[in-house]
């Protein structure tokens, strides 16, 4: 299928523009398929970097150390805390879940928008501390599909996809707080979705401040040569 708004270019149009990353936080409920979604956004598209969380857990069979996570003990966890190594960090279900700051510097300077693939607690404290970051919560279309999702993995307990939902629970009152809502019902579809939505925000008014203020300084150059 054709789309008209890819031939817009629209990254690339005006040499003043920001080219600063932007930093974007993605949440769902565990079993939204936002990870998978995650690895289609990384394929189609060369601008975007996808931020490797440090966590406790233990890994999932297939997972592999610095891919999926840095699995890490919670002596190390603490550390990195104290180090101030993570941009943010929460406790979710029985394990700490936190953001190496580090990459997410690089990879915004170098002009990619980052994705952190985060839930509620660790997108909040993105948002209160970037307020320019934008923050989308991704749902399956039914939460009869959600359960049968999490059973179909086949890595998780009853007893820790019983948890899995009631963390959903809570989390579901909280969706207010975040920018987007997209529903996942088709892989290829919302991930076209998403990256229109991330690109849009980059002509966001303020997040292209220094734009503005060439437009303005350019302006008055303008005017004031006019006058004399
Ligand atoms: P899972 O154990 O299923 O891989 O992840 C559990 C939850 O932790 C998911 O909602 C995931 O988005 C979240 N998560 C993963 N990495 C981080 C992180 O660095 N910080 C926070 N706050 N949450 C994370």
């Amino acid at each position: 299928m054709k789309d008209e708004r890819d031939e817009l270019g629209f990254r690339e149009h005006h040499p003043f523009l920001r080219k600063k990353g932007m930093l974007v936080v993605i949440s769902g409920f565990s079993g939204s398929g936002k990870g998978t979604l995650m690895k289609q956004l990384m394929q189609n598209y060369d601008y975007y970097s996808l931020s490797v969380s440090a966590t406790t857990r233990a890994p999932r069979p297939g997972e592999e150390e610095g891919r999926e996570y840095f699995f890490v003990s919670k002596e190390r966890f603490m550390e990195m805390i104290q180090n101030g190594e993570l941009l943010e960090y929460a406790k979710y279900v029985d394990n700490y879940y936190g953001t190496p700051k580090a990459y997410v510097e690089q990879e915004m300077a170098k002009g990619k928008d980052v994705i952190l693939e985060i839930e509620m607690q660790g997108a909040l404290k993105i948002k209160a501390r970037y307020p320019e970051s934008v923050l989308v919560f991704i749902t399956p279309p039914t939460i009869s599909e959600l359960i049968d999702r999490l059973r179909k993995r086949g890595t998780e307990t009853e007893e820790v996809i019983r948890k899995r939902l009631e963390k959903a629970a809570m989390e579901a009152e909280g969706i207010e707080a975040y920018d987007y809502i997209l529903v996942n019902d088709n892989l290829d579809k919302t991930a076209k979705h998403l990256n229109y939505l991330i690109q849009d925000q980059h002509m966001r008014v303020r997040s292209q401040i220094e734009f503005l203020e060439h437009i303005r300084k350019e302006l008055r150059a303008n005017y004031a040569s006019m006058n004399n």
